[in-house]
């Protein structure tokens, strides 16, 4: 016997580069351009005041963080999960709640991690092909399944469903875990924790990554029934207890209490983002509407790959996924005005 026949295979998710360029203009992997809330810093400068805490271990149950989204969204804290960013949250979450003979439904152009997992995890899936115009059509989840899995807004198209189709899949699905992802929600769409104590299998996940301006510091979670929540930290303290260490919790808590600037970064990137589709409009471009911080592009004329090196020569990134149907798109993330005013000054000499 040797250790390379019994090892744990896997193909491994391939997140965006994050490349040392000077002056690059990132638009690949959907941050959030503008900085973090100020109360970070004053919170920062606190932790340096009494750095002695990280000598002990951080509250399991992450306690001080739970408490504040318990308050932030008015739901008890037995229906919080919070993890290592949404990827840690939704992980956890496939390997609890999917454990069935039953395929995993999940559409085939989603954030393509889903699809990771469930090789990880070992389950069946079933990937629903989305429409021609890359939406999502609900009857097509209408069938036996071992759970479902919907990013809504769905990346990387960047469409949204409307809640009554979220709960047209819950109403369909009373006997499987349903996960809704919403990492993108805050820029346009309508959130499902509005419906988690009408359904007791519905999963809603959310992140600080996209919408905080945080993804640094890894923060995600889950919300659902009192009785999903104990199931999935049952699973979290069966792995690592400790999964989230004690600054990312201060902080992550105290930034809850700066609505005002959340609101207005998100309102920015809207903003641009409604002026920006324009603009690409105007340079031949097409793509579906989007209710994210990106847009999903494509051109009529010029091949999305010979774009997406044309614009990193000139030190631009935005994402190419090498996948079938969608290999002539480019993922764009919204960035500040200045940024993306470059990046159409870029495209015009590109696509012209
Ligand atoms: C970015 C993203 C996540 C993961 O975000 P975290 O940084 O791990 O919180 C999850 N789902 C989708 C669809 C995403 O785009």
């Amino acid at each position: 016997m040797n250790w390379r026949e019994y090892v744990r295979n896997v193909t491994p998710y391939i997140p965006g580069e994050q490349p040392k360029i000077d002056n690059l203009i990132k638009l690949n992997t959907n941050e959030n351009p503008y900085s973090p809330s100020g109360v970070v810093k004053d919170e920062l400068k606190k932790l340096a005041e009494d750095y002695d805490c990280l000598r002990r271990y951080p509250k399991p149950n992450c306690d001080a963080l739970e408490e504040a989204l318990s308050e932030y969204y008015g739901l008890p804290r037995e229906q919080i999960f919070t993890g290592v960013g949404s990827d840690d949250v939704i992980c956890t979450l496939f390997l609890t709640f999917f454990h069935s003979s039953l395929p995993v439904l999940f559409a085939d152009i989603t954030y393509s991690f889903y699809e990771v997992w469930a090789e990880f995890a070992g389950f069946p899936k079933e990937l629903v092909p989305v429409k021609e115009d890359l939406s999502i059509d609900i009857n097509d989840y209408r069938k036996e399944n071992g759970g479902i899995v919907i990013a809504n807004p769905n990346a990387p198209t960047g469409k949204a469903l409307p809640l009554e189709k979220i709960e047209e899949v819950l109403k369909f699905n009373r006997d499987s875990v349903v996960i809704v992802d919403e990492a993108y929600v805050d820029f346009g769409a309508e959130s499902a924790v509005s419906l988690i104590n009408k359904y007791d299998n519905l999963i809603v996940t959310q992140t600080y990554s996209k919408s905080r301006n945080l993804a640094g510091l890894r923060i995600g979670m889950a919300f659902a029934s009192a009785e999903l929540i104990a199931k999935v930290k049952a699973i979290k303290f069966s792995i690592n207890s400790y999964t989230m260490n004690e600054p990312s919790l201060r902080l992550a808590s105290a930034v809850l209490k700066d609505e005002k600037y959340f609101r207005e970064c998100c309102d920015k990137v809207i903003k641009t983002r409604e002026w920006s589709v324009e603009e690409f409009k105007k340079l031949g471009f097409t793509f579906p509407e989007s209710s994210a911080n990106f847009v999903f592009v494509t051109h009529s004329k010029v091949n999305a790959n010979d774009i997406y090196k044309a614009l990193r020569e000139r030190g631009i990134l935005v994402r190419h996924f090498s996948i079938p149907r969608i290999d002539n798109y480019l993922r764009i993330s919204i960035g500040t005005d200045d940024e993306m005013k470059a990046l159409f000054a870029a495209l015009k000499e590109i696509v012209a």
